[in-house]
């Protein structure tokens, strides 16, 4: 492998350039002609070296699918080694505001050590890592497994398209054994990471109406309803004094974490005053007779993201307003569903009207309406790829990484994951202030050359394990 690496550093000037010139196509989600501009340089880049490839016209934007078969100078190598399938997008967010962006954003320049321009780390210049590592690998006849390529062009906008192609091309899917996706930031750590899954969400608007009109709170002060206080009652049915959720059936569901998963989160290290400190609290929120690394992993949660009625200061009146507004997240853990938490947040205020007659007229005039979520993703770390998997990442970056069970936010690779339904891995090479969809994108140069050695480790290692 170190010929493969060799010809990397030797050749690292001209696949720097080929990046830029691909960074300099503003292929914004919704911007059609530089989208396809992209997929077709994408196309011509992968036709030098890729054993198939086919670009999948969907309504929207183009998916990519690309094919390198195993090819080892290594005749005697029969074993019938995994096939991996790696997941990038080439879309990219929107780089307003403009005026904050020291550099445009799509004349991509290398600023003290960083590539800065939209894109270069989410996700270009990440997918492209593996790229090199596959072409240069491929140039010395080394590759020892299967590779996949789904180069995805909606993923900003929720990949509303990628359902389609991936019923549409069952055959390109059906021999997957693991996935890869590197996408996002590393750690706050500054180590390399390895993640295993995300949190899924789900999110809720609970609208009430109660009266036609704000009302002057003398006048009718005590007569009409007041919407906020309704809201809150509503609420407090919801969760307890100890952070518990209330709506019947919650923890139904939640999973039990496996052995790997909960030393992983030992080892995360985790100190109350880490978080005390990085956060500004004195006390904890959510469950709290759970351990505090568990509740951001393992753990569902129920959050108020906002909630409004009337209005305050400046524009303070003294009015009984007519209507109130909540909006409530919650994160969802393996195996919760957003369709199942939904049902039972309509059931909870179904509940409701049995309090009282009173009760029951107040929700009736409650709306509550669902954006789609995304449900959890998990791979469990007890599996036999996870040594391989770290293996390849500590060769890549010359450190251990550092193991996530569960990012706590979410990640729109549901679709992906339960279509393929084999294990799934996020082993992201940006460095954890690449500010993507902020102003000033960076990836650093020294992160996105130890992702290319640890793609060419990962290729290695794998194609060197028998599948059976
Ligand atoms: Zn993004």
């Amino acid at each position: 492998m170190s010929k493969v690496v060799d010809y990397f550093i030797d050749h690292k000037q001209g696949f720097l350039d080929d990046l830029f010139h691909f960074l300099r196509i503003p292929s914004i989600s919704n911007n059609k002609a530089a989208v396809e501009e992209a997929a077709l340089w994408l196309k011509r880049r992968l036709e030098a070296s890729a054993s198939s490839l086919k670009i999948i016209r969907t309504l929207g934007n183009p998916i990519i699918l690309a094919e390198w078969k195993p090819k080892t100078s290594d005749e005697e190598n029969t074993v019938k080694s995994p096939t991996v399938l790696i997941y990038g997008h080439y879309d990219v967010q929107s780089p307003e505001p403009l005026d904050q962006w020291i550099s445009p954003p799509f004349e991509p320049e290398i600023r003290d050590d960083r590539i800065y321009a939209r894109g270069v780390g989410d996700n270009k210049g990440q997918f492209f890592a593996h790229l090199i590592a596959i072409e240069c690998i491929t140039k010395f006849s080394k590759l020892g497994l299967r590779v996949k390529f789904l180069f995805d062009g909606e993923e900003e906008i929720g990949s509303p398209n990628l359902d389609e192609a991936l019923i549409q091309e069952k055959e390109f899917f059906s021999d997957i054994d693991l996935v890869f996706v590197s996408d996002g930031p590393a750690d706050p750590s500054w180590k390399p990471t390895l993640c295993f899954g995300a949190r899924g969400i789900v999110t809720a608007q609970i609208y009430l109406n109660s009266a036609s009109n704000d009302v002057h709170s003398g006048n009718f002060g005590g007569i009409q309803p007041n919407p906020a206080i309704d809201l809150m009652s509503i609420l407090q049915t919801m969760v307890d004094d100890n952070g518990k959720c209330l709506i019947k059936g919650f923890y139904n569901k939640v999973f039990s974490p496996d052995e790997g998963a909960l030393k992983a989160a030992e080892e995360l290290n985790r100190t109350p005053e880490m978080y005390q400190k990085f956060l500004g609290i004195s006390y904890f929120g959510g469950e709290q007779d759970v351990p505090l690394v568990h509740r951001v992993m393992f753990r569902p949660t129920i959050n108020i993201r906002g909630f409004h009625a009337g209005n305050i200061r400046e524009h303070a009146k003294t009015i009984i307003p007519k209507d109130a507004v909540v909006e409530l997240d919650f994160r969802l853990v393996p195996h919760q569903q957003p369709t199942q938490i939904q049902d039972l947040l309509i059931n909870h205020m179904e509940q409701l009207k049995t309090r009282s007659n009173r009760w029951k007229l107040m929700i009736n005039r409650c709306d509550v309406t669902f954006e789609a979520g995304f449900a959890p993703i998990y791979t469990s770390l007890d599996l036999s790829w996870t040594k391989i998997l770290a293996q390849s990442i500590t060769e890549g970056f010359g450190e251990t990484p550092v193991k996530i069970p569960l990012l706590g936010g979410s990640l729109p690779l549901y679709n992906l994951f339960q279509y393929i339904r084999k294990p799934m891995y996020i082993i992201p090479f940006a460095q954890p202030d690449q500010g993507n969809h902020a102003p000033n994108e960076n990836l650093m140069l020294e992160w996105f050359e130890k992702g290319v050695i640890t793609s060419m480790m990962l290729l290695k290692n794998l194609g060197s394990k028998s599948v059976k």
